[in-house]
């Protein structure tokens, strides 16, 4: 049915839509909508509700399933990092609440180590915290972070990465008993960390005051998010949501993040559909995908195709494209080039720093996987 259609309600805009073999990026829609979540949304639209209330049990039933203490629902993972940080300096005070980004009288640093400096580290700072780093480029060690811890320390960031630990990385357990034991809180950035289904909500049950995660990986809206934390944390983190202007009366930083019931309930059936699925079926399904794929890319001179097995986080499999320009008689980048200016665009890409393409199938609708490979091949007079 949507295949007859295909793109067709943005061709009539004037927009061209395209074949997404990157998997879950934000810049071309993050990711599809589950039907089971499509339908809560639609069943939200039908009546009101008051928005604090929704938050509160919609983010307890959330936190059950988590086996967390609390849980709030945010526009995104970036949000919920940016209404921690608000909620760490400025706490219940509604005078702090209302003064932020502006962080005079307040404690607003917030440590990171050097080693663990990520794209999205800027959400940590839009309150009005900064960023000041620690550790060397080559290692963190304990006393690194108990050097760094000041007066206007507020609390230590963690950016968790189970699918390559950094062994010269300062871990989490060490983190967390170190900064605790000084009255520093920590919050981790475990966006993608929801599988295998332990991970999900791992790091604040192994002590941190809170963590993120991003919807976008569930097969919910991309503009929604978690963060899930101690219940002081997530009471904090609602006293700066857009929901507190009309709620309380109080306006914290959260007002240009606002959030929709229908994405509210969507986020539940998101992360109720992740606890309650079949994850064999759904990495069976992932694996024959990329297996698709991969097929018309055997024996092309110059490729060197292969699949990827890592199943830990939102991405499972995928396939890797190792390049030999010299005897492919393109570079990497020119397949990709080629590619997007293809019909239908079909979008993949050479991650930075690397020379590799990686493919994934999270963005693919049914039958595509089959195209990708074919139009890479075809590429090669296949
Ligand atoms: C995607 C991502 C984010 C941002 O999440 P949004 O929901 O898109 O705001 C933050 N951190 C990491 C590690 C991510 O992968």
């Amino acid at each position: 049915m949507a295949e007859t259609n295909w793109g067709e309600i943005y061709k009539e805009l004037g927009a061209k839509p395209i074949i997404n073999a990157i998997g879950s990026v934000t810049m071309l829609g993050g990711s599809t909508p589950a039907p089971e979540v499509k339908e809560a949304m639609a069943q939200a639209d039908i009546s009101y509700i008051p928005l604090m209330e929704l938050e509160e049990k919609a983010g307890q039933v959330i936190a059950d399933m988590a086996s967390v203490e609390a849980a709030y629902i945010t526009s995104g993972a970036g949000s919920a990092l940016t209404l921690a940080t608000a909620a760490l300096m400025a706490g219940d005070d509604d005078d702090k609440i209302q003064q932020l980004p502006d962080t005079t009288g307040m404690k607003n640093e917030i440590l990171i180590q050097t080693r663990q400096r990520y794209w999205y580290d800027r959400c940590l700072e839009l309150a009005g915290a900064k960023l000041v780093e620690f550790g060397s480029e080559e290692e963190t060690t304990r006393e690194d972070l108990e050097n760094a811890i000041g007066p206007n320390t507020v609390a230590v960031h963690y950016y968790a990465v189970e699918q390559d630990i950094d062994p010269n990385a300062l871990p989490l357990e060490d983190t967390i008993e170190i900064a605790h034991a000084k009255g520093v809180k920590v919050t981790v950035d475990a966006a993608g960390q929801i599988y295998p289904l332990e991970n999900f909500g791992k790091y604040v049950r192994m002590g941190a005051d809170f963590q993120c995660i991003a919807a976008k990986y569930m097969g919910a809206s991309q503009s929604s998010g978690l963060a899930l934390g101690t219940s002081e944390m997530i009471r904090n983190i609602g006293y700066q949501s857009f929901v507190g202007y009309e709620g309380r009366r109080i306006r914290g930083v959260g007002r240009p993040q606002k959030v929709d019931r229908q994405e509210m309930v969507g986020v539940v059936a998101a992360v109720r559909r992740w606890f309650t699925m079949n994850h064999e079926e759904r990495l069976a399904d992932v694996e024959t995908q990329s297996q698709n794929m991969l097929a018309p890319l055997q024996g092309i001179p110059g490729l060197n195709a292969v699949m990827l097995d890592n199943i830990i986080g939102h991405q499972p499999f995928g396939v890797e494209i190792e390049v030999d320009e010299s005897v492919a008689g393109m570079s990497a980048q020119d397949i990709v080039d080629k590619l997007k200016a293809g019909d239908p665009p079909l979008w993949t890409r050479v991650r930075d720093g690397e020379s590799n393409i990686v493919l994934h199938g999270f963005g693919l609708s049914e039958g595509q996987d089959k195209i990708v490979g074919a139009r890479i091949a075809e590429l090669f007079g296949r």
